[in-house]
């Protein structure tokens, strides 16, 4: 069942998961995400950058919205760090249900302008909108970029930027980075600071930069609140390395249904893996 970000994250919220968030760059990703989910009975979030939209376009779009109306389970399409006006549009035209405006870099006043632009296109057509405050890092590894000094979320500028703009749900800023984390980078999160804007934002809560923290943070920031964990280079780099993997040691496969199928299954064993640790399994139960 195709749903928007605030329905489906509503129930999540009251009920202590998170959904976890998939960045779908390719048709393989989509069966395997797919396929884990509906096995597991967990609602997913099925979203693509403006680059990866450029790239599988929207005939893959088309797939989503197919895979998602015929599960059982509550999908979201959502765009990832929309960075202008015009790839919003171009996502709301193409079927997606929740977009995301990331004008966490500009100047407060100009982030602020600009997410209430996006409040006031995508709203009349059902669709929610993330907006991020601070910054997510990043780790140098990552086409999903970030800043090399994370700046943290202020709680209470948090309340301000969700009365003013109207949006559904916020990214915050607590130390994550986008990418696989250097041997030498030792990530900390301050679920201090998360403790403190759950207690003042009613919203929910969305944490970027999820691959390669440590599980019991993240079950830790589950527990406090947090509603929505992106997953992108996790899931990528299992897929990959399996696909490396079975190309080195079978030098004359050609055919897609020679070589994906064990990527697809590496790929499903992770996505599972987070299911579990968002403790999102068998939640889907909740929206039916
Ligand atoms: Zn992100």
């Amino acid at each position: 069942m195709l749903m928007n970000m605030k329905d489906l994250l509503e129930v999540a919220n009251k009920n202590g998961f998170a959904v976890p968030a998939f960045n779908i760059g390719s048709d393989q990703l989509l069966k395997a995400v797919m396929q884990e989910s509906i096995a597991k009975n967990a609602p997913v979030i099925l979203e693509l950058s403006p680059d990866e939209l450029k790239f599988v376009e929207e005939s893959l779009i088309e797939s989503m919205i197919y895979e998602a109306k015929k599960a059982s389970i509550p999908v979201v399409i959502h765009l990832d760090h929309g960075d202008n006006i015009d790839i919003v549009k171009r996502a709301i035209q193409a079927g997606f249900t929740s977009v995301m405006i990331d004008a966490s870099k500009m100047p407060y006043d100009a982030n602020v302008e600009i997410t209430k632009q996006v409040v006031a296109l995508a709203h009349p057509k059902n669709v929610s909108v993330e907006a991020e405050l601070g910054t997510i890092g990043v780790t140098g590894n990552s086409i999903e970029g970030g800043t090399k000094d994370v700046i943290y979320t202020d709680p209470e500028q948090a309340v301000d930027f969700v009365e003013k703009t109207g949006v559904d749900t916020l990214a915050v800023a607590i130390g994550t980075a986008h990418g696989i984390y250097p041997k030498d980078m030792k990530p900390e999160l301050r679920l201090d600071i998360l403790q403190k804007i759950k207690d003042k934002v009613e919203i929910p809560l969305v944490l970027h930069g999820g691959s390669s923290n440590k599980d019991e943070e993240i079950a830790e920031a589950v527990k406090i609140g947090i509603s929505k964990i992106n997953i992108s280079s996790d899931i990528k780099v299992a897929f990959y390395e399996k696909c490396r993997e079975v190309l080195n040691a079978n030098p004359g496969y050609r055919e897609p249904l020679e070589i994906y199928p064990e990527s697809i299954k590496a790929c499903r064993c992770v996505v599972g893996n987070k299911i579990d640790l968002f403790n999102a399994t068998d939640k889907a139960s909740l929206y039916r």
